[in-house]
Order: structure tokens, then C-alpha cells, then sequence
């Protein structure tokens, strides 16, 4: 149990975007539908803005502003502050630097502004609804954004800009295909309920359920399907451990449409310096946690249940010996690199780089092996007990 949070005032712009808004297109939307049915160019629209919109949020305010993963001309920095205004999640500076917080403290019920230990309803919107001043009131975390022109121009102007934005986009695709109402509705009202929602899920499932493949350090989880639904921001256990990778879904296949989106830009000249993560790094925090697994699921097994599981748990120990020694060789070799600088040294850490990254892949190959050994002894174990 967690001690009580003393309550700060309640926000009232905030009540009325997450909870007055809702309400109002629960009764709007079924009327409206009723009365004058929508037109598929509305419901389009619909999409497509939803698109527009959290690309803005997770291209822009998470992956460019909160973690500078790669740098942006300033064209693409306007389009995305645009796409990113138009989700109306408040200012750059302030979502930025809240995110800040959340990874410096995640998990910390005091200073994770939207911490998963005080439960899904206060990760998911909770804490907007009340008075939260994001970073302190100063911003200490921020002082790149401090000195954006762009971010602070933002910040400044931020109501005007979003109702400008709206005008903007809405009205004229609205005139455009002769539907007004439908697109107000759905490519503005609607749009904006999920766009909300989608992003929230990042705080709340996306700290809750799926899998923890590269650290169990904090809540953070991989999970595909909420990857779907946020624009690749669900692969979230790879996203904690390296923040400043541009990627969240790291392995090529991973459906990541945001990294996409911000590779294509840098092919266009648009962003550059994308930030990636040593894959042997990546690979060194995934085996760890295979071996981390491994242990877990031998404990369960308990100690020494027959000679032939016995046997596997010491091949399994021998192996994670082996995986630490290469690991203290490469870190002596690092550390060599950083005291001499010298271009001999460079060469043989990435000749080693080259090897261990074959030799972590034979590794899990084994540890995989074992693992499955283990669950079949185990099994034939159960099989036997049950036919005596
Ligand atoms: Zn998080
Ligand atoms: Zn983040």
C-alpha cells in the first residue's frame, strides 16, 4: 500500500477536455447519425486526422522533444508542433518535460507524474485531472526546450494555436467535401477522444501488460497489440531501458510506424542524427533477462528435482559464467579504448563486437535448448506421477 497523495486543486480546462468532451459526443454522435447519417468522406477524415495527430505526439512531442532521439529542420519541427497542437495534450515544454520526469523516476509514486503504482485510472488520466505542475514550475529538466524559439512560442500562444489549428484543418476539409457537421464531429470531436486515449495508453497498459524482454527494472512491457493501436509506442520495455533510441520497436519487423515515418524524413534531408542503440548493447540487456528467466523458471522447478534437470541447471550456470566473463573482457577492452584512444584498440573492440554478437546469438540458441530440455523433463516428471 502506498501512503495517501495529498490532493492538489482540480483542473478544470482538463475536466472539461477529458471528461465534459466525451460526454458531450456520447449524446452528440447517435443524434446526429439518427438525424443526418455521416458521410464517408467524414469518417475518413476521422482516420486519417487521428493519424495526423498522434504522429504529431509521438514523432514530435515524445520521440524529437522529450528524448532527442534525432534532430529536425525547422519545417519539419512546424509540421509536427502543428500535427502535435492539433492533439491538444498541452504545451512541447510541458508534456516534454513531464516525460522527463516519468523516466527519470518511473514507478516512483511521489515523483513519476503518472506513476502505475497509484493504478490504471491515475496512470491512464487521473493525475491530468488535477492541478499537476509538470517538472516544478521551472522547467529544470528542459533548458534545450528553454531555449527553443519554437517550443516556447508554442507554450505561449498555446490556446490561440489550438484553435486556430482546428479552424484550420477542420473547416476547410470540411467545406471541401460538403460535410460540415460530419467532419467537426468525427474528424474533430471523435478524433480527439481516441487520439487522447491512445496516448494514455502508453501510461497506463503499456505499464501494465506484456512482456519485459530487456530489463524487469521498472513496470514498462512490449506489447504488439498496443503497439497497433499507439503508433509503435508499445514496444515501451525497450523504450525504458534505451530512451534515446528513435526507435521503440527496435527489431526491423516491429511495427513502428513512427520510426518509420522519422527514417523516411532523415531520407528526405528533413531529420538527421537518428539515434540507435549498439545492437550489442540491445543484445547484452536481452540475454541477461534470458538468463534472468531461465533462473525463475528453474526455481520453480525447485532444487535438484532429478539428476537429468540437475544436469541442465549447472550447463545453464556454466553458460552464464561464460556471458559474464565475455562481458568483463569487453568492458576491460572498453575501458583500454577510453584510456588510450588509440586506433589499434578501436579495431579489436569492433573485431570483438563483431564476435560476441555471433556468440551471444549461439548462446540463447543453447539457453533456449535448455530451457525446453527443462520443460520436458519436467513434464515426463508430471506424466509419471500421474500414471503411479
Ligand atoms: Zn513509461
Ligand atoms: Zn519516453
Amino acid at each position: 500500500m502506498t501512503a495517501p497523495q495529498p490532493k492538489a486543486p482540480i483542473n478544470w480546462i482538463a475536466v472539461f477536455a477529458l471528461l465534459f468532451l466525451p460526454l458531450v459526443a456520447i449524446i452528440a454522435i447517435p443524434l446526429y447519425a439518427y438525424h443526418h447519417d455521416f458521410s464517408a468522406a467524414a469518417w475518413i477524415s476521422m482516420f486519417v486526422l487521428l493519424g495526423f495527430s498522434s504522429l504529431g505526439i509521438t514523432a514530435g512531442y515524445h520521440r524529437l522533444w522529450a528524448h532527442r532521439a534525432y534532430e529536425a529542420t525547422l519545417p519539419m519541427q512546424i509540421v509536427l508542433m502543428i500535427m502535435g497542437t492539433f492533439a491538444v495534450q498541452n504545451s512541447i515544454l510541458f508534456w516534454a518535460s513531464g516525460h522527463r520526469t516519468h523516466h527519470r523516476h518511473v514507478d516512483d509514486v511521489d515523483h513519476d507524474p503518472y506513476s502505475i503504482n497509484r493504478g490504471f485510472w491515475f496512470a491512464h488520466i487521473g493525475w491530468m485531472l488535477r492541478d499537476y505542475k509538470s517538472g516544478g514550475a521551472n522547467y529544470k529538466n528542459a533548458p534545450d526546450l528553454l531555449n527553443n524559439k519554437l517550443v516556447m512560442f508554442q507554450d505561449k500562444y498555446y490556446v490561440p494555436l489550438v484553435i486556430a489549428v482546428h479552424a484550420g484543418i477542420l473547416l476547410p476539409i470540411g467545406w471541401a467535401v460538403g460535410d460540415m457537421w460530419g467532419v467537426l464531429l468525427l474528424g474533430g470531436l471523435v478524433r480527439l477522444i481516441l487520439s487522447h486515449h491512445v496516448t494514455f495508453f502508453i501510461n497506463s497498459l503499456c505499464h501494465m501488460w506484456g512482456s519485459r524482454p530487456y530489463t524487469d527494472e521498472n513496470t514498462a512491457r512490449d506489447n504488439f497489440i498496443l503497439a497497433i493501436a499507439t503508433w509503435g509506442e508499445g514496444y515501451h520495455n525497450y523504450h525504458h531501458i534505451f530512451q534515446y533510441d528513435y526507435r521503440n520497436g527496435v527489431k526491423w519487423w516491429q511495427y513502428d510506424p513512427t520510426k518509420w515515418l522519422i527514417w523516411t524524413c532523415s531520407k528526405l534531408g528533413l531529420a538527421k542524427n537518428l539515434r540507435r542503440i549498439p545492437s550489442f548493447n540491445i543484445k547484452k540487456a536481452e540475454l541477461a533477462m534470458k538468463f534472468k528467466y531461465a533462473e525463475q523458471d528453474l526455481a520453480v522447478y525447485g532444487l535438484n528435482v532429478n539428476d537429468d534437470v540437475a544436469q541442465v541447471k549447472s550447463k545453464i550456470a556454466l553458460e552464464y559464467d561464460a556471458f559474464t566473463n565475455t562481458l568483463n573482457d569487453w568492458a576491460k577492452l572498453k575501458e583500454q579504448e577510453i584510456q588510450a584512444k588509440k586506433t589499434a584498440v578501436a579495431e579489436k573492440i569492433h573485431q570483438m563486437d563483431d564476435k560476441l554478437k555471433l556468440e551471444f546469438q549461439q548462446v540463447e540458441q543453447r539457453l533456449s535448448q535448455h530451457r525446453e530440455t527443462v520443460t520436458t523433463l519436467m513434464r515426463n516428471i508430471k506424466k509419471k506421477a500421474v500414471s503411479e
